[in-house]
């Protein structure tokens, strides 16, 4: 037999799914896999089920339905200060990570370098690598996650076609300031770089902290290509609705790819979630508060553990220092943790491209109960993850 394809050979199977699999086999509570163990609002339920009966069950326009692109482009043009165009300005992808995909295969040259930050979400690997780009990866240190800016400035020297920007970020909690923004959109100005990013955690955005779209920073929206989704803010993971941002000398490409890759994506899940786009401020509110409790009950209940771990200002995960076990490999002591303790989490090391293998991460977008169940849990962690 002939070999598989090159584009295909450096890759390995996702560590986040993995852990997932790995917390069901021994019965761990999973705080592997970022996704809700709670439902989603209810009035997306209820129209979902009238859909069922109602329609659409077929293709929508291969960019999106209109009526969600409409309320998709309402929403958003509050949040980023300019309008957005709904009929040339936005693309529906199947979940921002066919968002990043199109993106990324729009934009890059087989190549052509890539700036990432590390450490980074494990797909955007993929998307490099499928997109056949080269990674210039920039390190947000532990413990604040600054970059520095000359590194960067070097990074940039080297004349990137783009940037990968996710904020806030997973898997380390860092939203980006104003400032910071401000020297990325410069570097990107001078060295005429798009700017991909996957904003997924917009909402979640802990005070004071603030969530800046780099897109609404003077002259950025021209070159970035703004990707998010819905599975966060909604908590439909599953769903996979995603979209692109993007000024429509962009979308018009973007379109094509993706319309070869998806099609598009599901018409009544489409349909269904326009109620949740047409949502008041106050959902958004609501999201945030119920986060910043979670945050607030995880946190303290890893204090009271007297477990370090970093403070995340968005996004819905925490990464916690292992050193003091002494493992040399953080894959074993997750797969340890999920057998011996019962709680899922995935290893630093799979969202690092330095040598980082004192962090393992974990997330809270879990009910309450099982926030606490997992701490319970997490009683015995230094009896019980000893080195044997
Ligand atoms: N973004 C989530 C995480 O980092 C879920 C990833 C996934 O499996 N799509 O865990």
């Amino acid at each position: 037999m002939q070999k598989l394809s090159d584009r295909t050979a450096g890759f390995t199977d996702s560590v986040i799914r993995r852990m997932t699999r790995i917390s069901l086999k021994h019965g761990a509570v999973n705080l592997s896999q970022g996704f809700p163990d709670f439902d989603p609002p209810k009035e997306i339920l209820d129209r979902l089920s009238e859909i069922s009966h109602t329609g659409p069950h077929q293709y929508s326009i291969t960019w999106g339905a209109q009526n969600f692109r409409e309320a998709l482009s309402d929403k958003q043009s509050k949040l980023m200060g300019r309008h957005i165009d709904p009929e040339r300005e936005i693309v529906v992808t199947c979940g921002s990570t066919e968002a990043m995909m199109a993106a990324m295969m729009t934009v890059a040259n087989p190549g052509d370098k890539v700036i990432v930050f590390s450490p980074f979400y494990e797909n955007y690997g993929a998307d490099i690598i499928l997109s056949g780009a080269q990674p210039i990866y920039v390190p947000l240190r532990p413990p604040s996650f600054a970059f520095d800016t000359d590194e960067l400035s070097a990074a940039f020297a080297q004349r990137p076609k783009a940037l990968i920007l996710c904020n806030p970020s997973n898997p380390c909690g860092k939203a980006f300031t104003r400032d910071e923004l401000t020297v990325i959109a410069d570097l990107a100005k001078k060295y005429d770089t798009y700017v991909i990013t996957d904003e997924v955690y917009e909402h979640i955005v802990y005070a004071p902290h603030t969530h800046t779209y780099i897109a609404s920073l003077p002259g950025m929206f021209e070159r970035t290509i703004s990707c998010s989704s819905l599975s966060k803010t909604y908590s439909i993971t599953g769903w996979r609705l995603g979209y692109i941002i993007a000024p429509e000398e962009i979308t018009e490409t973007v379109k094509k790819v993706h319309d070869f890759l998806t099609v598009g994506a599901a018409a009544p899940l489409q349909e269904s979630a326009v109620v949740g786009l047409r949502f008041p401020a106050e959902y958004y509110e609501n999201l945030l508060r119920e986060y910043t409790g979670k945050r607030q009950l995880f946190l303290k209940g890893l204090d009271d553990l007297g477990i370090r771990h970093t403070t995340p200002e968005g996004a819905y995960y925490v990464m916690l220092d292992i050193s003091e076990y002494g493992y040399e490999s953080d894959l074993d002591f997750c797969e340890k943790l999920a057998e011996r303790v019962g709680v899922g989490a995935v290893p630093g090391s799979s969202f690092f491209r330095e040598d980082v293998n004192h962090l393992i991460r974990f997330h809270f977008a879990k009910k309450n109960d099982t926030l606490y169940e997992a701490l319970n849990r997490l009683e015995n962690i230094k009896k019980q993850m000893r080195k044997i």
